[in-house]
């Protein structure tokens, strides 16, 4: 009986290491690896013996018999993807846990941000005997955009909570929770490293005249997830324009067109042609398959007989039945937010009570070497990568953020920047 990832899963590759016949790619080190969209089990190899499914902190794997009639495209998602990188070598990754690098004297280091990249962070840092950690957030609540940015309809997606609760349990972490770092001359302590993990969760404007005061749709996002620095008064919304054509693009759809707003029409306008569109083929999946809606096409769909093009087409040829609706449009560059909805490039307007941008995140690149930014002071997660990626994907970027700290102790690049004092049990602020 072969298992099935489906949506959501986040990429992080803790079933990966679960596997004990390495049926589950693209594993760590492989091509593809850290910008995959989900992780897929070869279902000729999978033995069906359940490990992953507990190593799975979303639960996002089930056995193939449970699977709901909308899931079924994940099984031709995972024959798609062994059909193109068919793996022969099914040595187990990893049977226990690679070894730990020593770290030659006691070292403790101040992670800021407690978002998913900060925590990986911590965890990866804790492999490390005699390491202590210090998590800072500027927030009362760690978890950063699990917490505030995820969709609150994807609920096994913010099950992740649990695995950061697994981390922030181990000797070694304490959370300093309510404290804004600028720089390290904040930190109210010494520490031998500093890790940022700030993020980059401030939306990018559209950049078009009208613009100013279109909602962003990370702050709908957090206002839905009930984040208390977010006061919105929405007015009654019957139709909405969602600017963008990514994940996040589809979550604020789905929020739209949900009891909280109502909207009874609202229309996801991607600049370029379906072909480029950003969204991911396991969110296409669940979309699809949502209940009580319609979600159309109203654009050409792409050609070819994949599960993407396959279910843009069947997209395409859906009807409205008068329910509420999701009407996805592709080569629609809107030119100007108007009092009335927006102008698209070929002149129309189409109205809205609401708009909602939803076109990535304003990022300042920092200039960094695999996450030093100098000796002593590294980061990791988005305030690195930028805005791109998934919850899954600080996990392999902190490690090699992490990696890079501990060969500059091991090198002794860090000068000791405190007098050795006995670290105090972990405990939360
Ligand atoms: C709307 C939205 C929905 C998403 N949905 C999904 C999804 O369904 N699945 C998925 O896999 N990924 C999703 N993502 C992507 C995912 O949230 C990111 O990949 C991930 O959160 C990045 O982690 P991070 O730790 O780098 O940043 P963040 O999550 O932004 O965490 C940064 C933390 O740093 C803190 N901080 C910032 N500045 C300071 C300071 N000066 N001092 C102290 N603390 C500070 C912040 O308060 C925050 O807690 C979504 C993103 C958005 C915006
Ligand atoms: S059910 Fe067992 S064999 Fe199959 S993918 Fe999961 S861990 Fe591997
Ligand atoms: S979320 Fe992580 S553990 Fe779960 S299926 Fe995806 S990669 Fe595996």
């Amino acid at each position: 009986m072969p298992y099935v990832v489906t949506q959501p899963c986040c990429a992080d590759a803790s079933c990966v290491t679960a596997c004990p016949v390495n049926c589950i790619h693209p594993a760590p080190g492989e091509p593809g690896f850290a910008t995959t969209e989900m992780v897929f089990i070869d279902a000729a190899t999978c033995v069906g013996c359940g490990a992953c499914v507990t190593a799975c902190p979303v639960g996002a794997i089930v056995p193939d018999h449970a699977l709901r009639p909308d899931q079924r495209p994940f099984v031709e998602l995972a024959a798609e993807y062994y059909d193109v990188f068919p793996h022969a070598d099914r040595t187990p990754v990893a049977l226990v846990p690679p070894p730990r690098r020593p770290v030659a004297r006691d070292l403790r280091v101040a992670v800021v941000g407690a978002g998913p990249a900060g925590l990986h962070t911590a965890d990866e840092l804790l492999r490390h005997p005699g390491v202590g950690v210090d998590v800072y957030d500027r927030r009362r609540e760690p978890h950063g955009l699990a917490r505030y940015g995820v969709a609150p309809d994807h609920v096994d997606t913010r099950g992740i909570a649990r695995l950061f609760e697994v981390i922030a349990a181990q000797p070694g972490f304490r959370y300093r929770l309510g404290v804004e770092v600028r720089s390290r001359a904040d930190l109210p302590e010494a520490y031998d490293a500093v890790v940022w993990a700030t993020g980059a969760s401030a939306d990018r404007a559209l950049g078009v005249p009208g613009d100013e005061g279109v909602l962003g749709a990370t702050t709908l996002a957090r206002w839905a997830n009930g984040d208390p620095e977010v006061a919105l008064a929405l007015p009654a919304v019957e139709r909405a324009v969602v600017v963008g054509a990514g994940n996040v693009a589809l979550d604020t759809a789905r929020l739209l067109v949900g009891p909280r707003v109502g909207a009874t029409e609202v229309s996801v306008l991607g600049r370029r042609g379906v072909e480029h569109a950003a969204l991911t083929t396991p969110e296409l999946v669940g979309l699809a398959g949502l209940e009580g809606v319609d979600v159309l096409l109203r654009s050409a769909p792409p050609e070819g007989r994949g599960v993407r093009e396959r279910l843009l087409t069947d997209l395409a040829a859906r009807r409205p039945t008068g329910r509420p609706r999701i009407v996805l449009r592709f080569d629609a560059p809107v030119t100007a937010v108007l009092p009335s909805g927006v102008r698209l490039a070929d002149g129309e307007e189409l109205a809205a009570d609401l708009v909602v941008g939803a076109v990535g995140h304003e990022h300042q690149p920092v200039a960094h070497e695999r996450g030093r930014l100098r000796p002593g002071e590294y980061v990791a997660g988005w305030a690195k990568r930028g805005p791109r990626g998934f919850l899954g994907t600080t996990r392999a970027d902190a490690q090699e953020s992490v990696a890079t700290l501990l060969d500059d102790v091991e090198a002794g690049r860090l000068s000791p920047s405190r007098p050795h004092r006995p670290r105090a049990s972990a405990s939360s602020s």
